[in-house]
C-alpha cells in the first residue's frame, strides 16, 4: 500500500509533538540543551514528509529562520539519526537522504529514475517471505533496506 500524503498532514501536528519529547529526552540524558534553533529544524523536517538531504532541509529552513545555520542543521539531523528518531538513506546517488523514524514503524521504497520521486509501501507478504529466506540461511533478521526502482506512471512525471 502507498502512503498517501494527507494522512501524512493531518497527523503532523502530534507526529512533531511526540517527536520533540522523545528527542528531548535523548538530549537530556546526555545533558545537551534543546534549542528553539533545533525546533525549528525538526518541526519543518516532520512538515516536509522526509527523503530530505541535509541542505535541502537547510532551504527550508532557512525561509522560517534566517539564523539557522547549515551546520546546525547538520548537527540536529545526525543526533536525530543517533537517537534513533531519523534514519539515514542513500537512493540514487551518494547523497544522504534523511526521514523520520517513528518506533514500531517500518517502509520500503520504491524510487522513479526519470523524476527521482520517492514512494514508500508496506507490504506484509514481502516481509514475510524477507524474514523467511533469512532464517533459511541461519540469519536472524535485525533490519533490511528495500528499494525498488524504475518508471512512474504520472502525468507530471517528465519523459512519461
Ligand atoms: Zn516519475
Ligand atoms: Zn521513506
Amino acid at each position: 500500500m502507498v502512503k498517501k500524503g494527507k494522512k501524512r498532514e493531518e497527523s503532523s501536528d502530534l507526529e512533531i509533538e511526540s517527536l520533540l519529547e522523545a528527542y528531548k529526552t535523548f538530549l537530556s540524558e546526555r545533558q545537551l540543551k534543546f534549542t528553539e534553533q533545533r525546533k525549528v529544524i525538526i518541526t519543518e523536517f516532520v512538515k516536509s514528509g522526509g527523503h530530505l538531504s541535509a541542505e535541502d532541509l537547510f532551504r527550508i529552513v532557512k525561509k522560517k529562520a534566517s539564523n539557522v545555520g547549515l551546520a546546525s542543521v547538520y548537527r540536529t539531523i545526525n543526533s536525530l539519526v543517533d537517537a534513533g528518531l531519523a534514519e539515514e538513506r542513500h537512493f540514487l546517488d551518494k547523497t544522504s537522504v534523511y526521514e523520520i523514524h517513528k518506533p514500531g514503524d517500518h517502509h520500503d521504497h520504491l524510487i522513479c529514475l526519470k523524476c527521482k520521486k520517492i514512494f514508500e509501501f508496506e507490504n506484509e507478504a514481502i516481509e514475510d517471505q524477507q524474514k523467511k529466506v533469512a532464517e533459511g540461511l541461519g540469519f536472524a533478521l535485525k533490519k533490511h533496506k528495500l528499494e525498488l526502482y524504475g518508471w512512474c506512471q504520472r502525468s507530471n512525471c517528465p519523459n512519461y
